[in-house]
Protein backbone atom coordinates (compact mmCIF):
# COMPACT_ATOMS: atom_id res chain seq x y z
CA UNK A 1 0.00 0.00 0.00
CA UNK A 2 2.12 3.16 -0.68
CA UNK A 3 -0.69 5.15 -3.14
CA UNK A 4 -1.67 8.20 -1.11
CA UNK A 5 -5.55 7.63 -1.23
CA UNK A 6 -5.11 3.68 -0.48
CA UNK A 7 -3.04 5.09 2.33
CA UNK A 8 -5.03 7.63 4.31
CA UNK A 9 -8.27 5.69 3.67
CA UNK A 10 -7.00 2.94 5.53
CA UNK A 11 -5.10 5.39 8.38
CA UNK A 12 -7.85 4.51 11.45
CA UNK A 13 -8.79 7.80 11.81
CA UNK A 14 -11.15 7.36 15.40
CA UNK A 15 -9.88 7.89 18.52
CA UNK A 16 -7.97 4.46 20.31
CA UNK A 17 -9.38 3.87 23.60
CA UNK A 18 -9.81 0.47 24.83
CA UNK A 19 -8.27 -1.49 22.32
CA UNK A 20 -10.48 -0.34 19.77
CA UNK A 21 -11.05 2.97 17.47
CA UNK A 22 -14.08 4.87 19.19
CA UNK A 23 -15.41 8.39 18.17
CA UNK A 24 -15.62 11.46 20.06
CA UNK A 25 -18.05 11.63 22.55
CA UNK A 26 -19.10 14.73 20.63
CA UNK A 27 -18.92 13.47 17.46
CA UNK A 28 -16.49 16.20 16.24
CA UNK A 29 -13.74 16.03 14.05
CA UNK A 30 -11.28 17.93 12.80
CA UNK A 31 -9.30 18.13 9.42
CA UNK A 32 -5.65 16.74 8.77
CA UNK A 33 -4.07 18.72 6.28
CA UNK A 34 -0.97 18.32 3.91
CA UNK A 35 1.29 21.00 4.51
CA UNK A 36 3.20 20.73 0.39
CA UNK A 37 -0.56 21.71 -0.55
CA UNK A 38 -2.37 22.92 2.45
CA UNK A 39 -5.40 20.87 0.97
CA UNK A 40 -7.50 18.62 3.82
CA UNK A 41 -5.99 15.02 3.74
CA UNK A 42 -9.03 13.37 6.62
CA UNK A 43 -10.75 14.19 9.75
CA UNK A 44 -9.65 12.52 12.49
CA UNK A 45 -12.15 12.33 15.85
CA UNK A 46 -11.62 15.19 18.19
CA UNK A 47 -11.14 14.57 21.81
CA UNK A 48 -13.10 15.67 24.83
CA UNK A 49 -12.91 15.85 28.46
CA UNK A 50 -15.21 12.79 28.83
CA UNK A 51 -12.88 10.94 26.50
CA UNK A 52 -9.91 11.82 28.34
CA UNK A 53 -11.88 10.60 31.59
CA UNK A 54 -12.93 7.35 29.73
CA UNK A 55 -9.02 6.54 28.70
CA UNK A 56 -7.82 7.09 31.86
CA UNK A 57 -10.85 4.23 33.29
CA UNK A 58 -9.20 1.93 30.89
CA UNK A 59 -5.89 2.67 31.79
CA UNK A 60 -6.33 2.42 35.93
CA UNK A 61 -8.49 -0.46 35.49
CA UNK A 62 -5.90 -2.97 33.79
CA UNK A 63 -3.14 -1.02 35.41
CA UNK A 64 -2.75 -3.84 38.11
CA UNK A 65 -2.61 -6.80 35.34
CA UNK A 66 -0.20 -4.99 32.97
CA UNK A 67 2.12 -4.24 35.34
CA UNK A 68 2.50 -8.40 36.92
CA UNK A 69 2.52 -9.27 33.03
CA UNK A 70 5.51 -11.14 32.66
CA UNK A 71 8.49 -8.57 31.59
CA UNK A 72 9.87 -11.29 29.22
CA UNK A 73 5.41 -11.25 27.80
CA UNK A 74 5.56 -7.20 27.66
CA UNK A 75 8.77 -7.29 26.11
CA UNK A 76 7.48 -9.36 23.24
CA UNK A 77 4.70 -7.54 22.51
CA UNK A 78 6.94 -4.16 22.21
CA UNK A 79 9.32 -6.53 19.45
CA UNK A 80 6.23 -7.56 17.72
CA UNK A 81 5.05 -4.27 17.79
CA UNK A 82 8.66 -2.78 16.09
CA UNK A 83 8.40 -5.77 13.38
CA UNK A 84 5.22 -4.52 12.62
CA UNK A 85 5.92 -1.18 11.98
CA UNK A 86 9.35 -2.25 10.17
CA UNK A 87 7.40 -4.66 7.99
CA UNK A 88 4.49 -1.46 7.29
CA UNK A 89 7.57 1.02 6.59
CA UNK A 90 6.01 2.19 3.67
CA UNK A 91 2.59 3.91 4.99
CA UNK A 92 4.30 4.92 8.08
CA UNK A 93 6.83 7.01 5.99
CA UNK A 94 4.17 7.86 3.71
CA UNK A 95 1.95 9.16 6.53
CA UNK A 96 4.47 10.87 7.88
CA UNK A 97 5.38 13.24 4.56
CA UNK A 98 1.74 13.49 4.20
CA UNK A 99 0.38 15.04 7.60
CA UNK A 100 4.11 16.66 8.36
CA UNK A 101 5.74 17.26 5.45
CA UNK A 102 9.47 15.64 5.15
CA UNK A 103 10.90 14.19 2.62
CA UNK A 104 10.14 10.35 1.78
CA UNK A 105 14.01 9.60 2.71
CA UNK A 106 13.60 11.05 5.88
CA UNK A 107 10.19 9.87 6.69
CA UNK A 108 11.92 6.15 5.87
CA UNK A 109 14.64 7.62 8.71
CA UNK A 110 12.07 7.96 11.09
CA UNK A 111 10.45 4.74 10.94
CA UNK A 112 13.91 2.98 11.37
CA UNK A 113 15.07 5.52 14.42
CA UNK A 114 11.37 5.45 16.35
CA UNK A 115 10.56 2.11 15.59
CA UNK A 116 13.96 1.31 17.46
CA UNK A 117 13.02 2.79 20.81
CA UNK A 118 9.97 0.05 20.39
CA UNK A 119 13.19 -2.92 20.10
CA UNK A 120 15.46 -1.38 22.32
CA UNK A 121 13.09 -0.67 25.38
CA UNK A 122 11.45 -4.84 24.70
CA UNK A 123 15.38 -5.71 25.50
CA UNK A 124 15.41 -3.55 28.22
CA UNK A 125 12.07 -4.17 29.95
CA UNK A 126 13.99 -7.68 31.31
CA UNK A 127 16.85 -5.54 32.40
CA UNK A 128 14.85 -3.51 35.27
CA UNK A 129 17.54 -3.98 38.81
CA UNK A 130 17.28 -3.47 42.01
CA UNK A 131 19.93 -3.92 44.54
CA UNK A 132 20.48 -5.74 48.04
CA UNK A 133 22.94 -4.47 50.54
CA UNK A 134 23.74 -3.77 53.89
CA UNK A 135 23.88 -0.82 56.12
CA UNK A 136 27.13 0.33 56.91
CA UNK A 137 26.38 -0.09 60.44
CA UNK A 138 25.75 -3.73 60.01
CA UNK A 139 22.39 -3.26 61.56
CA UNK A 140 20.23 -3.84 59.24
CA UNK A 141 19.78 -4.79 55.35
CA UNK A 142 18.81 -2.69 52.56
CA UNK A 143 16.68 -3.84 49.58
CA UNK A 144 16.19 -1.49 46.73
CA UNK A 145 13.75 -2.36 44.15
CA UNK A 146 11.69 -0.52 41.10
CA UNK A 147 7.92 -0.57 40.14
CA UNK A 148 6.20 0.96 37.25
CA UNK A 149 5.01 4.58 38.32
CA UNK A 150 1.00 3.58 36.95
CA UNK A 151 -1.00 5.16 34.27
CA UNK A 152 0.68 8.00 32.56
CA UNK A 153 0.07 10.61 30.07
CA UNK A 154 2.43 11.45 27.19
CA UNK A 155 2.02 14.91 25.44
CA UNK A 156 4.01 14.60 22.12
CA UNK A 157 4.73 16.81 19.03
CA UNK A 158 3.95 17.16 15.30
CA UNK A 159 7.97 17.42 14.04
CA UNK A 160 8.76 13.62 14.75
CA UNK A 161 5.01 12.43 14.63
CA UNK A 162 6.36 8.63 15.41
CA UNK A 163 10.04 8.89 17.29
CA UNK A 164 8.22 11.48 20.03
CA UNK A 165 5.09 8.81 20.17
CA UNK A 166 7.99 5.86 20.66
CA UNK A 167 10.61 7.28 22.86
CA UNK A 168 7.98 7.53 25.38
CA UNK A 169 4.93 4.45 24.52
CA UNK A 170 8.60 1.92 24.36
CA UNK A 171 9.67 2.43 28.07
CA UNK A 172 6.54 3.00 29.62
CA UNK A 173 5.01 0.18 28.33
CA UNK A 174 8.41 -1.86 29.02
CA UNK A 175 8.41 -1.10 32.57
CA UNK A 176 4.76 -2.10 33.28
CA UNK A 177 2.97 1.69 32.83
CA UNK A 178 -0.18 2.07 31.01
CA UNK A 179 -0.02 5.34 29.16
CA UNK A 180 -2.57 7.78 27.18
CA UNK A 181 -0.63 9.38 24.08
CA UNK A 182 -1.97 12.75 23.20
CA UNK A 183 -0.69 13.48 19.54
CA UNK A 184 -0.13 16.89 17.92
CA UNK A 185 -3.51 18.15 16.19
CA UNK A 186 -1.33 18.47 13.08
CA UNK A 187 -0.01 14.80 12.75
CA UNK A 188 -2.19 12.39 15.07
CA UNK A 189 -2.32 9.63 11.38
CA UNK A 190 1.28 8.90 12.55
CA UNK A 191 0.38 7.91 16.12
CA UNK A 192 -3.11 6.04 15.18
CA UNK A 193 -1.02 4.05 12.56
CA UNK A 194 0.72 2.91 15.53
CA UNK A 195 -2.34 2.47 17.80
CA UNK A 196 -3.64 -0.68 15.53
CA UNK A 197 0.13 -1.96 14.98
CA UNK A 198 0.09 -2.34 19.01
CA UNK A 199 -3.53 -4.43 18.86
CA UNK A 200 -1.80 -6.49 15.93
CA UNK A 201 0.96 -7.23 18.47
CA UNK A 202 -1.30 -8.69 21.19
CA UNK A 203 -1.30 -5.32 23.84
CA UNK A 204 -4.14 -5.49 25.69
CA UNK A 205 -6.94 -3.54 25.35
CA UNK A 206 -6.60 -0.28 27.93
CA UNK A 207 -2.80 -0.47 28.28
CA UNK A 208 -2.49 2.42 25.50
CA UNK A 209 -4.88 4.94 24.26
CA UNK A 210 -4.64 7.97 21.72
CA UNK A 211 -6.61 10.45 21.84
CA UNK A 212 -6.11 13.65 19.31
CA UNK A 213 -7.69 16.23 20.07
CA UNK A 214 -7.81 20.23 19.01
CA UNK A 215 -8.41 21.32 22.53
CA UNK A 216 -5.59 20.10 24.65
CA UNK A 217 -5.62 21.75 27.64
CA UNK A 218 -9.32 20.67 27.83
CA UNK A 219 -8.45 16.79 27.28
CA UNK A 220 -4.93 17.15 29.40
CA UNK A 221 -5.62 19.66 32.08
CA UNK A 222 -8.43 17.01 34.12
CA UNK A 223 -6.12 14.34 33.65
CA UNK A 224 -3.03 16.12 34.93
CA UNK A 225 -5.49 17.19 38.07
CA UNK A 226 -7.07 13.03 38.56
CA UNK A 227 -5.04 11.40 41.45
CA UNK A 228 -5.25 8.42 39.55
CA UNK A 229 -2.43 9.72 37.05
CA UNK A 230 0.64 9.20 38.07
CA UNK A 231 2.87 10.67 35.33
CA UNK A 232 3.61 12.80 33.26
CA UNK A 233 5.81 13.29 30.00
CA UNK A 234 6.02 16.12 27.33
CA UNK A 235 7.48 17.21 24.29
CA UNK A 236 7.03 20.28 22.88
CA UNK A 237 8.07 23.74 23.45
CA UNK A 238 9.40 25.54 26.90
CA UNK A 239 6.84 27.62 26.94
CA UNK A 240 4.16 24.86 27.06
CA UNK A 241 6.24 22.92 29.27
CA UNK A 242 6.52 25.66 31.84
CA UNK A 243 2.51 25.76 31.44
CA UNK A 244 2.51 22.04 32.47
CA UNK A 245 4.94 22.36 35.09
CA UNK A 246 2.89 24.54 37.06
CA UNK A 247 0.15 22.39 36.73
CA UNK A 248 1.91 19.48 37.48
CA UNK A 249 2.76 20.90 40.77
CA UNK A 250 -0.65 21.41 42.71
CA UNK A 251 -0.13 17.30 42.70
CA UNK A 252 3.71 16.67 42.65
CA UNK A 253 3.03 14.65 39.70
CA UNK A 254 6.40 13.35 38.03
CA UNK A 255 7.03 14.84 35.02
CA UNK A 256 9.51 14.54 32.28
CA UNK A 257 10.01 17.42 29.74
CA UNK A 258 11.83 17.63 26.39
CA UNK A 259 11.58 21.26 25.59
CA UNK A 260 12.83 23.46 23.36
CA UNK A 261 16.70 23.96 21.99
CA UNK A 262 18.58 26.63 20.58
CA UNK A 263 22.06 24.89 19.88
CA UNK A 264 25.20 26.34 18.88
CA UNK A 265 27.26 25.02 16.24
CA UNK A 266 30.78 26.12 16.89
CA UNK A 267 34.02 25.51 14.62
CA UNK A 268 37.38 26.64 15.50
CA UNK A 269 40.19 27.57 13.80
CA UNK A 270 41.51 23.84 13.49
CA UNK A 271 38.49 22.30 12.32
CA UNK A 272 38.04 20.04 9.07
CA UNK A 273 36.22 22.80 7.54
CA UNK A 274 34.99 20.44 4.86
CA UNK A 275 33.78 18.16 7.61
CA UNK A 276 31.80 20.80 9.66
CA UNK A 277 29.96 21.71 6.76
CA UNK A 278 28.76 18.18 6.05
CA UNK A 279 28.02 18.26 9.79
CA UNK A 280 26.26 21.97 9.40
CA UNK A 281 24.14 20.33 6.68
CA UNK A 282 22.71 17.59 8.87
CA UNK A 283 22.47 19.53 12.25
CA UNK A 284 21.03 22.46 10.35
CA UNK A 285 18.75 20.78 7.54
CA UNK A 286 17.89 17.56 9.03
CA UNK A 287 13.92 17.54 9.32
CA UNK A 288 13.79 20.83 7.54
CA UNK A 289 15.42 22.56 10.61
CA UNK A 290 12.02 21.59 12.49
CA UNK A 291 14.36 19.59 15.32
CA UNK A 292 14.50 20.82 18.59
CA UNK A 293 18.76 19.14 18.41
CA UNK A 294 18.73 21.98 15.19
CA UNK A 295 22.06 23.54 15.29
CA UNK A 296 20.37 27.18 15.29
CA UNK A 297 23.29 29.87 15.63
CA UNK A 298 26.51 28.61 13.67
CA UNK A 299 29.84 30.58 16.26
CA UNK A 300 32.71 30.11 13.56
CA UNK A 301 36.02 31.40 14.17
CA UNK A 302 36.87 34.73 12.37
CA UNK A 303 40.47 32.39 11.26
CA UNK A 304 38.06 30.02 9.06
CA UNK A 305 34.34 31.85 8.87
CA UNK A 306 34.75 33.06 5.15
CA UNK A 307 35.46 29.26 3.92
CA UNK A 308 32.71 27.82 6.22
CA UNK A 309 30.21 30.35 4.96
CA UNK A 310 30.80 30.14 1.60
CA UNK A 311 30.62 26.40 1.16
CA UNK A 312 27.67 26.36 3.45
CA UNK A 313 26.57 29.18 1.36
CA UNK A 314 27.05 26.40 -1.90
CA UNK A 315 25.32 23.48 -0.17
CA UNK A 316 22.14 25.21 1.78
CA UNK A 317 21.67 27.05 -2.41
CA UNK A 318 21.90 23.24 -4.26
CA UNK A 319 19.14 22.22 -2.19
CA UNK A 320 15.88 20.51 -3.74
CA UNK A 321 13.20 22.12 -2.52
CA UNK A 322 9.27 20.37 -2.76
CA UNK A 323 6.69 18.07 -1.58
CA UNK A 324 8.22 15.35 0.54
CA UNK A 325 6.27 12.87 -1.65
CA UNK A 326 8.23 13.54 -4.83
CA UNK A 327 11.94 12.17 -5.68
CA UNK A 328 14.39 14.12 -4.92
CA UNK A 329 13.28 16.52 -3.01
CA UNK A 330 15.75 17.58 0.14
CA UNK A 331 13.86 20.22 1.87
CA UNK A 332 10.09 20.18 2.23
CA UNK A 333 7.30 22.39 3.47
CA UNK A 334 6.91 24.12 7.08
CA UNK A 335 4.39 22.75 9.12
CA UNK A 336 1.97 25.39 8.47
CA UNK A 337 1.58 29.12 7.30
CA UNK A 338 1.75 30.33 10.91
CA UNK A 339 5.42 28.81 11.60
CA UNK A 340 6.86 29.74 7.94
CA UNK A 341 6.03 33.64 9.39
CA UNK A 342 7.78 33.42 12.14
CA UNK A 343 10.88 31.67 10.82
CA UNK A 344 10.80 34.87 8.43
CA UNK A 345 9.88 37.24 11.14
CA UNK A 346 13.50 35.92 12.62
CA UNK A 347 15.20 36.29 9.42
CA UNK A 348 13.56 39.40 8.79
CA UNK A 349 14.65 40.83 12.04
CA UNK A 350 18.15 39.84 11.76
CA UNK A 351 18.38 41.50 8.39
CA UNK A 352 16.96 45.24 9.71
CA UNK A 353 19.50 44.62 12.52
CA UNK A 354 22.50 44.49 9.96
CA UNK A 355 22.71 40.68 9.03
CA UNK A 356 23.59 39.86 5.44
CA UNK A 357 21.94 36.91 3.77
CA UNK A 358 24.30 34.58 1.34
CA UNK A 359 21.42 32.66 0.24
CA UNK A 360 17.69 32.39 0.62
CA UNK A 361 15.90 34.97 3.09
CA UNK A 362 12.38 35.34 0.91
CA UNK A 363 9.48 33.17 0.52
CA UNK A 364 8.12 32.09 -2.91
CA UNK A 365 5.14 32.31 -4.62
CA UNK A 366 2.87 28.93 -4.76
CA UNK A 367 0.87 26.72 -2.82
CA UNK A 368 2.40 25.24 0.66
CA UNK A 369 4.59 26.55 3.31
CA UNK A 370 7.94 26.76 2.02
CA UNK A 371 10.59 28.14 3.16
CA UNK A 372 13.69 28.55 1.15
CA UNK A 373 17.28 27.34 2.77
CA UNK A 374 18.66 30.39 4.30
CA UNK A 375 22.24 31.52 4.90
CA UNK A 376 22.91 34.73 7.18
CA UNK A 377 26.20 36.26 7.89
CA UNK A 378 27.42 39.30 10.47
CA UNK A 379 24.23 38.28 12.55
CA UNK A 380 24.45 40.87 15.04
CA UNK A 381 24.26 39.89 18.60
CA UNK A 382 21.27 41.60 19.12
CA UNK A 383 19.23 39.45 16.56
CA UNK A 384 16.37 37.65 18.05
CA UNK A 385 17.48 34.41 15.84
CA UNK A 386 20.13 34.02 18.10
CA UNK A 387 18.36 34.21 21.09
CA UNK A 388 15.25 32.18 19.98
CA UNK A 389 14.80 28.41 18.29
CA UNK A 390 14.03 29.06 14.88
CA UNK A 391 12.53 25.51 14.01
CA UNK A 392 13.09 26.51 10.21
CA UNK A 393 15.72 26.34 7.32
CA UNK A 394 17.68 29.05 8.66
CA UNK A 395 21.37 29.08 9.14
CA UNK A 396 22.83 31.97 11.31
CA UNK A 397 26.33 32.96 11.04
CA UNK A 398 28.06 34.94 14.01
CA UNK A 399 32.05 34.78 14.67
CA UNK A 400 34.40 34.75 17.51
CA UNK A 401 37.97 35.19 18.11
CA UNK A 402 39.82 32.06 20.54
CA UNK A 403 38.30 29.47 22.66
CA UNK A 404 37.21 31.27 24.94
CA UNK A 405 34.89 33.68 23.17
CA UNK A 406 33.59 30.37 21.27
CA UNK A 407 32.61 28.66 24.61
CA UNK A 408 30.89 31.90 26.11
CA UNK A 409 29.04 32.60 22.95
CA UNK A 410 27.99 28.80 22.95
CA UNK A 411 26.94 29.26 26.49
CA UNK A 412 24.95 32.36 25.93
CA UNK A 413 21.45 31.09 26.28
CA UNK A 414 19.31 29.87 28.68
CA UNK A 415 18.41 26.71 26.65
CA UNK A 416 20.63 23.52 27.48
CA UNK A 417 19.46 20.69 24.81
CA UNK A 418 22.35 19.82 22.10
CA UNK A 419 25.79 21.71 21.18
CA UNK A 420 28.11 20.93 18.58
CA UNK A 421 31.42 21.39 18.36
CA UNK A 422 34.04 20.83 15.36
CA UNK A 423 37.70 20.51 16.24
CA UNK A 424 40.52 18.35 15.01
CA UNK A 425 42.14 18.75 18.63
CA UNK A 426 40.99 16.08 20.97
CA UNK A 427 42.39 17.81 23.87
CA UNK A 428 39.90 20.81 22.90
CA UNK A 429 37.18 18.25 21.87
CA UNK A 430 36.93 17.15 25.60
CA UNK A 431 37.58 21.06 27.34
CA UNK A 432 34.69 22.38 25.47
CA UNK A 433 32.47 19.59 25.82
CA UNK A 434 32.77 19.46 29.25
CA UNK A 435 32.85 23.14 29.07
CA UNK A 436 29.46 23.61 27.58
CA UNK A 437 26.43 23.73 29.25
CA UNK A 438 24.17 21.29 27.44
CA UNK A 439 22.84 17.81 28.31
CA UNK A 440 24.10 16.82 24.55
CA UNK A 441 27.26 17.47 23.00
CA UNK A 442 28.01 16.38 19.14
CA UNK A 443 31.69 16.14 18.69
CA UNK A 444 32.36 16.06 14.91
CA UNK A 445 29.41 15.19 14.49
CA UNK A 446 26.23 16.76 12.80
CA UNK A 447 23.58 13.71 14.01
CA UNK A 448 23.96 12.78 17.62
CA UNK A 449 20.42 11.05 18.29
CA UNK A 450 20.94 7.34 19.59
CA UNK A 451 18.35 5.05 20.69
CA UNK A 452 21.24 3.70 23.44
CA UNK A 453 22.26 7.55 24.42
CA UNK A 454 20.41 9.28 26.78
CA UNK A 455 18.54 12.39 24.92
CA UNK A 456 17.31 15.15 27.12
CA UNK A 457 18.73 18.56 27.94
CA UNK A 458 19.65 20.85 30.91
CA UNK A 459 18.65 24.24 31.87
CA UNK A 460 15.34 25.75 30.16
CA UNK A 461 15.28 22.48 28.22
CA UNK A 462 14.03 20.24 30.23
CA UNK A 463 14.30 17.82 32.90
CA UNK A 464 15.00 14.11 32.16
CA UNK A 465 16.04 12.01 29.93
CA UNK A 466 14.59 9.70 27.05
CA UNK A 467 16.25 6.50 25.36
CA UNK A 468 19.25 4.70 26.32
CA UNK A 469 19.77 2.98 30.05
CA UNK A 470 18.63 6.33 31.56
CA UNK A 471 14.99 6.35 29.81
CA UNK A 472 13.18 3.46 31.73
CA UNK A 473 13.70 5.56 35.00
CA UNK A 474 11.55 7.86 34.02
CA UNK A 475 9.07 5.25 34.50
CA UNK A 476 9.78 3.72 36.93
CA UNK A 477 9.04 4.46 41.43
CA UNK A 478 12.68 3.03 43.22
CA UNK A 479 11.36 1.67 46.71
CA UNK A 480 13.60 0.92 49.39
CA UNK A 481 12.35 -1.83 51.75
CA UNK A 482 14.43 -1.88 55.40
CA UNK A 483 15.25 -5.74 56.42
CA UNK A 484 16.54 -6.81 59.94
P1 LIG B 1 5.22 23.23 18.98
O1 LIG B 1 5.72 24.62 18.97
O2 LIG B 1 6.20 22.19 18.60
O3 LIG B 1 3.89 23.05 18.32
P2 LIG B 1 3.87 23.07 21.49
O4 LIG B 1 4.53 23.09 22.82
O5 LIG B 1 2.96 24.17 21.14
O6 LIG B 1 5.08 22.92 20.49
O7 LIG B 1 3.08 21.72 21.29
C1 LIG B 1 3.56 20.45 21.69
C2 LIG B 1 2.40 19.61 22.15
O8 LIG B 1 1.80 20.23 23.28
C3 LIG B 1 1.28 19.44 21.13
O9 LIG B 1 0.74 18.13 21.26
C4 LIG B 1 0.27 20.47 21.56
O10 LIG B 1 -1.05 20.15 21.17
C5 LIG B 1 0.40 20.38 23.07
N1 LIG B 1 -0.04 21.56 23.81
C6 LIG B 1 0.08 22.88 23.47
N2 LIG B 1 -0.43 23.66 24.43
C7 LIG B 1 -0.89 22.84 25.42
C8 LIG B 1 -1.54 23.05 26.69
N3 LIG B 1 -1.79 24.28 27.17
N4 LIG B 1 -1.86 21.96 27.42
C9 LIG B 1 -1.58 20.73 26.98
N5 LIG B 1 -0.98 20.46 25.80
C10 LIG B 1 -0.64 21.50 25.02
Amino acid sequence: MSDHSTLIDAVPTDLWIGGKQVPSSSGARFPVHNPATGAILTTVADATTADGATALDEAVAVQRSWAATAPRERAEILRRAWELVIARRDDFALAMTLEMGKPLAESHGEVAYGGEFLRWFAEEAVRINGRYTSSPTGSGRILVTKQPIGPTLAITPWNFPLAMGTRKIGPALAAGCTMIVKPAAETPLTMLLLGQVFADAGLPAGVLSILPTTSASALTGPLIDDSRLRKLTFTGSTGVGKILLSQCATRVLRSSMELGGNAPFVVFDDADIDAAVDGAMAAKMRNIGEACTAANRFHVDNAVRAEFTEKLTARMSALTIGPGDESGVQVGPLITAKQRASVDELVQDAVSKGAVITTGGAIAEGEGYFYPPTVLTNVPSDARILREEVFGPVAAITAFDGEDAGVAAANDTEFGLAAYVYTSNLDRALRVSEAVESGMVGVNRGVISDVAAPFGGIKESGIGREAGSEGIEEYLETKYIALP
